[in-house]
C-alpha cells in the first residue's frame, strides 16, 4: 500500500500529547475524544494509536488486535445512544482523501448523535 503518513498531523500531536484534547475513552491501541467543532451534541472521534491514514489503510494493516480493540471502544460509545439501549440513534462517519474531504491524514471514526441527523444520501 502507498500510504505516506504524515506525523505532524493535528491528531498524531494529540496522541503525542503535544495538543490537549478531551478523552472520551482510552485503551492500549485506540483513544476516543470530543470533536473541537461538534456537528451534534454527540460528536467523537475515534482513532487508533498507530500510523495509518485512513480506513482502508488501517484494515489492511493494523494487526487483529488494534482492529478489535478500535471497534469495541467505538461500539462502548454508540451503545450510550444506541436504539438497543433506549436511545434515538447515531451515525458513524470516516472521510478519505479529497474526495471524501478528509482533513485530517490520521484515521479517525467520527461518532455523531443527540440529534436528528437527516438524510446523508439524497
Ligand atoms: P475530517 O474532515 O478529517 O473527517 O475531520 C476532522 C475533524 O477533526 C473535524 O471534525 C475537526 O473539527 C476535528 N479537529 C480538527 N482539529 C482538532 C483538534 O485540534 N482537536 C480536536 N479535538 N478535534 C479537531
Amino acid at each position: 500500500m502507498a500510504f505516506d503518513y504524515d506525523d505532524q498531523n493535528i491528531f498524531a500531536k494529540i496522541l503525542r500529547g503535544e495538543i490537549p484534547n478531551t478523552t472520551v475513552a482510552e485503551t492500549e491501541h485506540t483513544l476516543a475524544f470530543a470533536d473541537i467543532h461538534p456537528q451534534a451534541p454527540v460528536h467523537v472521534l475515534v482513532i487508533p494509536k498507530g500510523p495509518y491514514v485512513c480506513f482502508d489503510h488501517f484494515a489492511a494493516e493494523a494487526s487483529d488486535a488494534e482492529i478489535v480493540d478500535f471497534h469495541r471502544v467505538a461500539a462502548q460509545i454508540c451503545a450510550r445512544i444506541s436504539p438497543g439501549a433506549g436511545g434515538a440513534g447515531y451515525r458513524t462517519i470516516s472521510n478519505a482523501g479529497t474526495d471524501g474531504v478528509q482533513d485530517v491524514p490520521h484515521y479517525h471514526m467520527h461518532i455523531l448523535g443527540g440529534r436528528p441527523l437527516g438524510r446523508m444520501l439524497a
